[in-house]
């Protein structure tokens, strides 16, 4: 099947449908980056553009394969022209399940049959949005992490009704995409999401108890443990209202050891939402540095 996987439509071009655009495109395979804000899509294509050149500029890529990858991208703010010849439609729009179901309804209005339909959610019910599609066998999830030019791995999670050859298409083209994949069976959070969220839930928790001082929480991460980034640096990055919401499904899905700390419940009611606003757990200034 994968042998057929020529073209990809990535549905939504916000900050992982550029990524998993980029990502296909330099590849090789046909990229239609769809989104209905055109201002969006002008966002995607200058942001893909600097980190293919930043890419090049680091020799990690080569300038003809950048050149290529730039070519095979095609951008659409109408969604039955972008999915009209995938063979696979992967979908990033915001993480809200109505809007995912709606999306998917649309897409199997004008997509060919044969296509691979995969969700980039990062919690949300894989059998759900597959049900959505009459064509369940055909769905999985895709999971992306963030900077998707730059992480390694997928998680593809298995609905309901997956079959093994979806899987196995997705395997190949994810491994394609120069990534590393891992299979799960649909449980809210998949792995990376539930594991992420206790540990992040339970830093701010530290914090409430005055165990220690946000800093030095993240430090004890980062060089004790040997984490990339402390808890708070990547709910900053995350987004602290994406978090929370993560925390609300993962607390109504799997119970109490979810239920959101009120320290970050305050810093959302708060609009201190992380980097996107300049200000999170910590501060940041106009070129996003850190300022405490
Ligand atoms: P984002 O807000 O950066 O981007 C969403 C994009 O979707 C925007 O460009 C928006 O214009 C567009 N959009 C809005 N309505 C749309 C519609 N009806 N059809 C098509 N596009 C529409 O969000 P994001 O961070 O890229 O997240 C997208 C998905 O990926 C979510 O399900 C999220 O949970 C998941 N995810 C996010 C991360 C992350 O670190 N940001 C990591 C893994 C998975």
């Amino acid at each position: 099947m994968e042998s057929q996987i020529t073209t990809i439509a990535v549905l939504g071009a916000g900050t992982m449908g550029r990524g998993i655009a980029h990502a296909s495109a330099l590849a090789g395979l046909a990229t239609h980056l769809y989104d209905p804000f055109p201002a969006a899509l002008k966002q995607a294509e200058s942001t893909i553009h600097r980190n293919l050149a930043k890419g090049v500029e680091i020799k990690k890529v080569d300038p003809e394969r950048a050149e290529r990858a730039i070519s095979c991208l095609h951008f659409h703010d109408e969604l039955a022209g972008a999915v009209a010849a995938a063979d696979l439609i992967i979908e990033a729009v915001p993480e809200d399940m109505g809007l995912k179901l709606r999306t998917f309804q649309e897409v199997v209005r004008s997509c060919p049959q044969h296509a691979l339909l995969a969700s980039n959610t990062s919690a949300l019910s894989i059998t759900e949005m597959a049900a959505a599609t009459g064509r369940p066998e055909r769905f999985a999830g895709m999971h992306f992490f963030n900077p998707v030019h730059v992480m390694k791995l997928i998680e593809l999670v298995r609905g309901l009704a997956t079959s093994a050859e979806t899987l196995e298409a997705l395997r190949a083209v994810g491994e394609r995409l120069g990534k590393e994949v891992v299979v799960v069976n649909e449980a809210p959070g998949f792995v990376t999401t539930r594991i992420n969220a206790l540990i992040g839930n339970e830093a701010f928790r530290m914090l409430q108890e005055g165990v220690a001082s946000a800093e030095d929480i993240d430090k004890a991460l980062k060089l004790g443990l040997n984490h990339p980034m402390g808890p708070f640096e990547l709910v900053d990055l995350v987004g602290l209202d994406v978090r929370l919401s993560i925390l609300e499904f993962l607390h109504r899905t799997l119970g109490e050891a979810y239920r959101p700390n009120q320290i970050l419940v305050q810093h959302v009611r708060a609009g201190r939402l992380g980097r996107k606003v300049g200000r999170g757990v910590y501060c940041y200034g106009e070129a996003g540095e850190r300022l405490r």
